[in-house]
């Protein structure tokens, strides 16, 4: 038996003017109910395009999908749209950046989480609304019987967000994606919503997938790490072992460019130099070869002539000998 999602050598192209981008090349990876896994990469690495893949709402005119996705043994990638449209909402859900992509301004908030329930369980109109206030309560939205009569932009944007989980979770999805759930919000906020999804986790038992540029975020969240650049996953691990003992360059780069998690105010950051490459014309090789400071030591060309690949479980997609990757790596998290 496999694991509850299971995503196998996916490639994801999409056409554009300019030509294929390859956002997702080759990727894969494993979740289990009950725990989360930490997508981490910069924007235009592919992490949202993966799980954009994963929940079937890709444009299919202009997107192709390759590999395989299996949801608790069902097959996606070839799913059609009414399988995938069953199981949105009933079996996985999705929490996006803004509330407002998500949240209708013409319905109160009590009503846009009563009508997947319905929808989904084919609960009465009184029973539907009874859960949608509970849910409410749930998600820690005060005076929920009033507040679900409220319209969207009568809540904060915190609460917003919290009416977004909880229309996410009306259905007790097995697999809920967040994709940057946290990023708009200011830092209190930030912190009693990722709470907030760690109990709710706990009562529902949901696999999660939360996508983030923030490696403080998946330290306080997430079980396991996988780091992504131009769509491939470049390292994996669990949280500790890849915040303790990072393999990658890229992932040392994040790292040296965060507050660290025990925040040293006078700790200086080094951005990554250099920016993420074109996804239509992906370098050869480590993708990551342009940026990276260790090529020399590899020697040859053969960071930028042979693809790294990355190991079944704990491991980097990098040509460094780990008795190198020892000596080389600087800073990164510290009192973990
Ligand atoms: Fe750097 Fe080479 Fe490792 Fe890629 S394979 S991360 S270019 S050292
Ligand atoms: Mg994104």
């Amino acid at each position: 038996p496999g694991a509850f999602l299971s995503v196998r050598d996916l490639y994801v192209r999409f056409g554009t003017e300019d030509g294929v981008v390859k956002a997702v090349d080759g990727l894969s990876f494993d979740l289990e109910r009950g725990s989360t896994l930490g997508i981490v990469g910069e924007s235009g690495s592919g992490k949202s395009v993966t799980n954009l893949a994963v929940l079937g709402l890709h444009d299919p005119r202009h997107t192709e999908i390759a590999g395989e996705i299996l949801l608790d043994g069902q097959e996606l990638t070839g799913a059609g749209e009414r399988t995938l449209e069953r199981l949105r909402g009933n079996k996985m859900a999705m929490i996006f950046q803004d509330p407002l992509t998500a949240l209708s301004p013409y319905y109160t908030v009590g009503r846009q989480i009563a009508e997947p329930y319905r929808k989904h369980t084919g609960a009465s109109r009184r029973e539907a609304h009874r859960r949608a206030v509970e849910m409410l309560d749930k998600v820690g939205i005060p005076n929920p019987r009033l507040r679900a009569e409220d319209y969207p932009h009568q809540f904060s944007g915190g609460m917003r967000q919290r009416a977004m989980i909880a229309m996410a979770l009306v259905c007790n999805p097995d697999l809920l994606i967040a994709d940057e759930p946290t990023t708009a919000l200011d830092v209190t906020v930030q912190a009693q919503i990722l709470d907030l999804l760690r109990d709710l986790q706990q009562e529902f038992g949901s696999a999660i997938v939360l996508i983030t540029h923030d490696l403080g975020v998946v330290a306080e969240t997430a079980d396991d790490i996988l780091v992504m650049y131009a769509g491939r996953a470049v390292e994996r691990g669990s949280v500790r072992e890849v915040l303790r003992e990072p393999r990658h360059p890229y992932t040392w780069g994040l790292l040296n460019s965060m507050p660290s998690l025990t925040s040293d105010p006078d700790e200086e950051l080094t951005p990554i130099p250099g920016t993420p490459p074109s996804l239509l014309a992906p370098p050869p090789g480590c993708p990551f070869h342009p940026r990276c400071a260790h090529t020399a030591e590899v020697g040859g060309n053969r960071c930028s002539g042979e693809r790294p690949l990355l190991p079944e479980g704990r491991g980097a997609a990098c040509h460094l000998t780990p008795e190198q990757k020892r000596r080389l790596r600087t800073g990164g998290a510290t009192g973990l």
